[in-house]
């Protein structure tokens, strides 16, 4: 066998595990399917933004030790976001007014013995008519942030979110996530890891010896060892034999929603002075509309605006085709800062739609927390007859869903093959 170890993806799990496992001297190979590294962080072309706009991951969560240090010794500039604008009323308000009832919430989520989903636990909890604004804020958080489904995602995990250490995402690199890419390339690089691109891996065979991986072009590699690092709903695409039922069951312990991404890059900053207010300094803007969520670039001065569908949402719009999510993300934009959308047509120079429902080797955003997950990550994590391992976003204790939780989920796996 000319590998030691087969990683099967790409992404930041992937490649961390890849650097940390050659830098203990082990022969790497990294089997991908896209035609490109980084899965999930996804730079699009500088020459069409001007800048290295981001089709995935952008923002940094909460501490991030791991993601900030690699950043940092890059190079990075990591910049803080400006105004928040929210339109729930019709009017520009800046920054959201306190949420109604935030003690009621506080109290009942610390009073919580069990776990539950969290529409459940405002039925049982919080049903009464005075609450359903506190209600419609929640929702609309855990669908917007966590691209996730009310019906699922877990009463714990928001109590943590909210209450806890976490954050929102407010702190970003100017040079993007690229950046931390083209760092962890050079370090595998130096360290000897290969990798072959367009290579989807279809079945996964555990042998006495060794681990087989067949690709969808019948190509075929073996190694003594091998970690998988794809996203969730492709475990349930993946042949394995003998079949692992018990690691598909516990993959579908654990919620995993989508986001339509749409950049948007024009003229120049045209809504600066709409509506008679100055959004000079805005960052984001949340609003009812069918693209509720934008974001500028600020203190950056691109003149790109970037729209945010996510969750039941954008499962609902993700059918639609590239031409009809853009008209519609341009009537959303119109109608929150009250412009004629043919000015913005006419102002629009190039319209990116990412819609990572329809992704192949995603096939949706990134995952979340229900009542289930923390006994399915342990099942995840178990590995298969001591050569097959698991790894990637979602199989972390912490926060999941960021670009922190896979490449600390790749650190963890790696020390777990070489067994420390
Ligand atoms: C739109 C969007 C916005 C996001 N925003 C943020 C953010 O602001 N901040 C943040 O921290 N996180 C964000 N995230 C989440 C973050 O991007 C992910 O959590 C993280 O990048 C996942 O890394 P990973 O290695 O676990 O998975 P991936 O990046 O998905 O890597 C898995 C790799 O496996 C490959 N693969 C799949 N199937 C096969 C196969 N059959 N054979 C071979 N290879 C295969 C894929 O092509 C991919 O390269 C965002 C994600 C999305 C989609």
């Amino acid at each position: 066998m000319a590998h030691d170890i087969l990683i099967v993806g790409a992404g930041a799990a992937g490649l961390f595990a890849a650097r940390e496992l050659a830098q203990a001297g082990r022969k790497v190979f990294i089997v991908e399917a896209r035609n490109r590294i980084g899965g999930r962080i996804y730079p699009l072309p500088e020459s069409e933004f001007g800048y290295p706009a981001q089709g995935g991951a952008e923002f940094i969560h909460g501490e991030a030790a791991i993601s900030r240090e690699i950043l940092k010794t890059a190079g990075a500039t990591f910049e803080h976001s400006g105004e928040w604008w929210s339109t729930f009323d019709g009017e520009p308000r800046s920054d959201e007014s306190p949420t109604p009832h935030n003690e009621s919430l506080e109290e009942k989520l610390k009073a919580l013995k069990e776990d539950m989903p969290i529409a459940a636990f405002f039925d049982h909890y919080l049903g009464e008519p005075k609450y359903a604004r506190l209600r419609d804020y929640i929702f609309r958080r855990v669908e917007g942030y966590d691209a996730a489904d009310p019906a699922r995602f877990s009463a714990f995990a928001l109590r943590e979110q909210i209450f806890g250490e976490g954050g929102w995402g407010d702190l970003m690199a100017k040079e993007g996530y690229t950046l931390l890419l083209q760092a962890l390339e050079r370090d595998w690089a130096k360290s000897g890891v290969e990798i072959i691109l367009n290579r989807e891996v279809r079945r996964i065979e555990l042998g006495a010896r060794c681990v087989k991986l067949t690709c969808a072009d019948r190509s075929i590699f073996e190694a003594s060892q091998a970690l998988l690092t794809v996203p969730l709903p492709i475990l349930a695409k993946i042949e394995f034999k003998p079949a692992l039922p018990e690691k598909r069951e516990a993959a579908n312990g654990i919620g995993f929603g989508t986001v339509i991404k749409i950049l948007l890059r024009f003229k120049d900053r045209w809504w600066v002075k709409a509506r008679g207010r100055d959004f000079s300094r805005m960052s984001f803007v949340f609003s009812k509309e069918t693209v509720p969520t934008w974001w500028t670039q600020y203190p950056e001065p691109h003149a790109t605006l970037t729209g945010w569908v996510a969750g039941p949402k954008a499962q609902r719009l993700s059918n639609l085709s590239e031409a009809e999510l853009l008209e519609r993300a341009l009537a959303s934009l119109a109608n929150i800062f009250q412009v004629e959308v043919e000015r913005l047509r006419g102002e629009l120079l190039v319209g990116r739609v990412v819609n990572w429902t329809e992704e192949p080797f995603t096939f949706g955003a990134y995952s979340y927390p229900t009542p289930q997950t923390k006994a399915a990550v342990e099942e995840l994590l178990k590995p298969v007859d001591g050569r097959l391992f698991f790894a990637g976003e979602a199989l972390y204790h912490g926060e999941t869903g960021t670009v922190e939780a896979a490449l600390s989920s790749g650190r963890d796996a790696a020390k777990r093959m070489l067994g420390r």
